[in-house]
C-alpha cells in the first residue's frame, strides 16, 4: 500500500510575538496561508519495523533529525504500529526558508499515516500530535487560512484572503529561526501588525487593505543583520509588487499581485537578484 500526501509552503500576512513566555517560548499572534508551492510525500508500508527516509534534495538530513522521521517515529509510538514505512520526499520548498518546509512535510506524514495504517485520528487529534513537534505542525495539519495564538499551536480558522499572485523569492542565505527569535526584544517593539485589520481586509476581500496590514516583526531583526533581505524587499516594492512582506523570520520575501499581466516582470526582474524565485497562487 502506498499513499501520497502534498505538503504546502505557508505565508505569514502577520507575526507579532507578545512577550517571552516563562518556559522559554515566545507568545506570537500570527496570520497564515499557503500557497500553490509543495513538496510530494510519498509513503510506503514496510514489513519490517523501520522508517526509511530518501529525497531528491541532497541538503536536508535524512535521520531522526528529518521532521517527517519524527512524524512518523510519533505515531507509532502513540498508536502502537508495529509495521514500518518507506516516506520519499520530493522537495520543492526551498530549506530554512520561513516557508515551513519541514513543519508542513511532518503534518502531511501524520496525515499520509493517518490513512495509510487506518487508524482514524481526528484532525484535532493529529493537531495535538503535530504541536510535539513544532509551533508550525499543527496549522500545516489542516492548512487553510488561520489566526495561530500560543506557541502556534492555538488555532481559529478564518476565511480564504482575495485569490491573488505570491512571487516569492529566497536570498542565497541561511537564517536560524532559533537566532532572529533570540535576538528579539519583544518589550520593545515598535510597531506591531493589526490583526483586526487584517481579518477585516480578508472577510470583505479588499485585497488593498490586506496589502497595506501586512506586518511582521521579526523583520526588523532579520533585516538588520542581513542587509540582503531589506534589498529584496525595497526591489519587489519597485517591481510593483502590492503588498511585500518577508515570511515567518526569513529570508523568503513574498509580494502579494492582484494582476497576472504584472507577474511575469516581477519574476523576471527578480530573478536578476537571486535565483530562487517563485510566482504561484494562494491555495485557497
Ligand atoms: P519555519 O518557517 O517553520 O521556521 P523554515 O522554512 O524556516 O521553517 P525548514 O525548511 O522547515 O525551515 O528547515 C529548517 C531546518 O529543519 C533545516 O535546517 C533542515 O535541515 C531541517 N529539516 C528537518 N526535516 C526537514 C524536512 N523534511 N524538510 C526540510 N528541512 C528539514
Amino acid at each position: 500500500m502506498k499513499v501520497f500526501e502534498k505538503a504546502p509552503a505557508k505565508i505569514n500576512l502577520s507575526l507579532d510575538v507578545l512577550y517571552k513566555r516563562e518556559d522559554g517560548f515566545h507568545e506570537v499572534e500570527m496570520v497564515m496561508t499557503m500557497v500553490d508551492l509543495a513538496d510530494r510525500i510519498e509513503m510506503q508500508e514496510l514489513p519490517r519495523d523501520t522508517i526509511i527516509i530518501s529525497s531528491q534534495a541532497g541538503y536536508i538530513p535524512l535521520d531522526e533529525k528529518n521532521l517527517a522521521f519524527q512524524a512518523a517515529r510519533l505515531i507509532k509510538e502513540r498508536y502502537e504500529v508495529k509495521q514500518g514505512v518507506y516516506i520519499h520526499l520530493d522537495k520543492k520548498i526551498p530549506v530554512a526558508a520561513g516557508l515551513a518546509g519541514g513543519s508542513s512535510d511532518a503534518a502531511a506524514t501524520l496525515r499520509g499515516l493517518n490513512k495509510l495504517w487506518k487508524l482514524g485520528i481526528s484532525n484535532e487529534e493529529l493537531q495535538r500530535l503535530g504541536s510535539v513537534l513544532g509551533s508550525d505542525v499543527p496549522f500545516c495539519v489542516t492548512g487553510g487560512t488561520a489566526v495561530a495564538r500560543g506557541r502556534g499551536e492555538l488555532l481559529e480558522p478564518i476565511e480564504a484572503p482575495p485569490q491573488c499572485w505570491v512571487v516569492l523569492a529566497k536570498p542565497p542565505i541561511n537564517v536560524s529561526t532559533a537566532e532572529i527569535y533570540g535576538k528579539l526584544r519583544a518589550s520593545e517593539i515598535q510597531r506591531r501588525p493589526s490583526t483586526p485589520h487584517i481579518i477585516e481586509a480578508i472577510r470583505h476581500k479588499r485585497f488593498d487593505d490586506l496589502c497595506a496590514a501586512l506586518g511582521n516583526v521579526l523583520e526588523e531583526v532579520t533585516l538588520d543583520l542581513y542587509p540582503e533581505v531589506k534589498q529584496l524587499k525595497e526591489v519587489m516594492m519597485r517591481l510593483g509588487a502590492e503588498g511585500v512582506l518577508m515570511s515567518g523570520s526569513g529570508p523568503t520575501v513574498f509580494g502579494l499581485v492582484s494582476k497576472e499581466a504584472k507577474v511575469a516582470r516581477i519574476y523576471n526582474g527578480l530573478r536578476g537578484f537571486c535565483k530562487d524565485v517563485y510566482a504561484v497562487r494562494l491555495l485557497t
